[in-house]
């Protein structure tokens, strides 16, 4: 089968998404890869696509069980035998699946890193053939990156030991500039074929609130979104508890999640998350690595997290089905000091030299720094995030919480200048909290011995809250006017450009997030299912519903048998036979074989046979349908169904 049939086959996708092609053409011509593509970019297919077309077995690396686990299913889903091999398995099924591996029955096999140095599998793998190495997750294999696994080195000498050299890919979501280099130089990657793939998600809407009272923001949140799956991601287990209690005292379903359950509590509760019996888990950042469920519609974090990897990756598990899904933090000034104490109290890795640590210190703190700007920013959150990952070009997004005009503009010079004058004063020797309590005329005994009160501003500022004048001296710092320094005191230091609001050559308009408690209720950029009248809804709950039993029948998540993605589309089309079905994006032939049929009999039965009821709303062209559905412009979107239908 050539690649663009076994999309089509097995996954039910008619086209590549950009760079797939360009990836899985460099590993069938033998030449390594590195594809760096944020997550539900689809990385996965990159490397199971040509598995399936390389004569040998294709290896995949992976840091975690529950990972391999769901691919796996997913790939059985698909049709597609693989198979994975880990700790959670015995002894025994871990010979049975070498030896039907090695009998062709798996063309695709799961490895955890640490598998790679036993000796069974050595020997295993120096029999069979093995065409490809995949390494997913591959940052893991930097020491500069966040999740450096000394395990992943082993990956090295696994592949030198083999008889001969497979192609190597490597795949990661996260990865600066360093981490990049380190994976080609590391693994050994032979002139690859590098893809940077955009790292914008257009599904998702950013946002970042300043609620006064974060825990009724988020029971607002989800009591306005009732029946989507969500993630509320918390900074501490003692957070998680509270946020979760609150939401059960207010029925709704949520599980829990963090390290201090046992383990299979976790798994029980993860699992409630995954197979939709309870659409909200609230969770430590502990949770969600290699959870795969692409019908997330929100993801909220409590507390801001340490780095905007973290934040992006986390906030990036909304929306991997394409469908518009929400990131919204809460912030609030508390979180900096929360996590600039974990920081500084964050054992050192014992296997990196004291300087590494310091090194690995220092950079944990600039990544904290570019988190709480994210947090302060007043332009466009999008394309701060674009520019921390290294893309530039974007103005504003028009979805997210800043272009949205949630804000409101005020000048700002004045305060700036006395912010300024201030730390002058105080001959740069303080931080951000002897600062703000100096110009807001505090009274704080530390402030008096200082003798903060003999400055000609103190009290300067006193008409705005202390939290308002931090916010400045953050933006200010994110302007380059200010700096702190990077050790745990964060001394406040005025850069050269300062001279500008000293001179009055500069001003300063800030845009303040508008303090609305109802913003959690806010209807925001129309989602996909949006798009479907009230008859519409009734069609695709009555599609959920149909999917579910299958799924329970299975055994896997909802999610595998189909998206809500492709379940928007049937409502769109209303497939009425095998042809009309296999044109969905993401049905594939093998799971129509599986579960087709009865999703045609839903549909005929809802629709009563009748094509012609229509069952979206009044949005104007079949062409912006299409486009909130996220259907290609291809002969599916553009064709007859579509553009007859939405006349009407
Ligand atoms: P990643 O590993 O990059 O986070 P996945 O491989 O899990 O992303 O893919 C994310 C989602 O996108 C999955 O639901 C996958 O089936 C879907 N997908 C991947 N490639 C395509 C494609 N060419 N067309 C449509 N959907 C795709």
């Amino acid at each position: 089968m050539q690649k663009q049939e076994i999309l089509q086959t097995y996954f039910g996708y008619s086209d590549f998404r950009p760079g797939q092609e360009l990836l899985i053409d460099s590993i069938l011509s033998g030449r390594d890869v590195l594809g760096i593509m944020p997550t539900g970019a689809g990385k996965s297919i990159c490397y199971q696509v040509p598995a399936l077309m390389l004569p040998g077995i294709t290896v995949v690396i992976s840091p975690l069980i529950s990972l391999m686990k769901d691919q796996v299913q997913a790939l059985n889903q698909a049709g597609i035998h693989a198979a994975y091999i880990n700790s959670s398995l015995t002894e025994g099924q871990i010979q049975k699946a070498m030896e039907y591996a090695m009998g062709g029955r798996y063309k695709i096999i799961y490895v955890a890193p640490e598998r790679l140095e036993t000796w069974d599998f050595i020997c295993f793998a120096q029999r069979a053939r093995i065409s490809m190495v995949a390494v997913d997750e591959a940052h893991c294999i930097s020491q500069w990156g966040q999740d450096f696994r000394p395990s992943y080195l082993k990956i090295v000498s696994f592949i030198k030991r083999l008889n001969a050299r497979p192609v190597i890919g490597a795949f990661t979501a996260t990865a600066t500039g360093q981490v990049k280099e380190d994976i080609i130089a590391v693994l050994g990657l032979r002139t690859p074929q590098l893809l940077i793939s955009g790292f914008d998600r257009q599904n998702l809407y950013f946002g970042v609130e300043t609620p006064k009272n974060k825990l009724s923001y988020v029971i607002q949140y989800i009591e306005s979104h009732v029946g989507d799956s969500g993630i509320v991601y918390c900074a501490t287990r003692k957070n998680v508890e509270k946020v979760h209690e609150a939401l059960l005292a207010r029925g709704i379903p949520a599980a829990r999640y963090h390290a201090g359950l046992s383990a299979q509590e976790r798994s029980e509760n993860q699992e409630d998350f995954i197979y939709d019996r309870k659409p909200v888990i609230v969770a430590t950042n502990a949770f969600g690595m290699g959870i795969d469920k692409s019908n997330v519609r929100f993801v909220l974090h409590f507390n801001m997290p340490q780095s905007m990897e973290n934040y992006y990756q986390e906030a990036g598990r909304a929306g991997r089905d394409g469908a518009e899904s929400e990131c919204i933090m809460l912030f609030s000034g508390q979180d900096v000091a929360v996590n600039r104490y974990l920081l500084d109290n964050k054992a050192p890795n014992e296997e990196l030299e004291p300087e590494e640590n310091e090194l690995v210190r220092e950079r944990d703190s600039q990544r904290l720094q570019s988190m709480v700007n994210y947090a302060g920013s007043t332009s466009c959150l999008r394309k701060y995030i674009l520019e921390y990952f290294g893309e530039y070009g974007m103005q504003r997004c028009e979805n997210c919480s800043v272009c949205r005009g949630e804000y409101e503009e005020q000048d700002c010079t004045q305060e700036a200048r006395q912010i300024v004058t201030c730390i002058l004063e105080l001959r740069q020797r303080f931080g951000i909290n002897v600062v703000a309590g100096t110009l807001h005329g505090d009274r704080r005994s530390k402030l008096l011995e200082l003798g903060a009160d003999r400055c000609p501003t103190y009290g300067a500022l006193q008409n705005l809250s202390e939290d308002r004048i931090k916010l400045i001296i953050r933006e200010l710092e994110q302007r380059e006017y200010l700096e702190a320094t990077l050790d745990k005191y964060a001394i406040l230091k005025v850069c050269g450009k300062a001279q500008g609001l000293l001179d009055g050559s500069d001003t300063v308009i800030l845009r303040w997030a508008r303090e609305s408690e109802n913003a959690a209720a806010k209807p925001r950029k129309t989602r996909k299912s949006d798009v479907l009248n009230h008859r519409g809804l009734e069609l695709f709950e009555a599609l959920k519903k149909q999917r579910l039993e299958l799924a329970r029948e299975a055994g896997v998540p909802p999610y595998m048998v189909f998206s809500d993605k492709t379940l928007i589309e049937m409502c769109i089309y209303l497939p009425f036979d095998r042809a009309e079905m296999l044109k969905i994006s993401g049905v594939g032939e093998r799971k129509y074989d599986r579960y087709g049929e009865a999703f045609l009999t839903a549909v005929r039965e809802f629709t009563q046979g009748r094509k012609e009821k229509t069952y979206f709303g009044e949005l104007g062209t079949a062409q912006a349908v299409i486009e909130l559905a996220g259907a290609r412009p291809s002969e599916k979107s553009v064709g007859r169904r579509g553009r007859g239908r939405a006349n009407r």
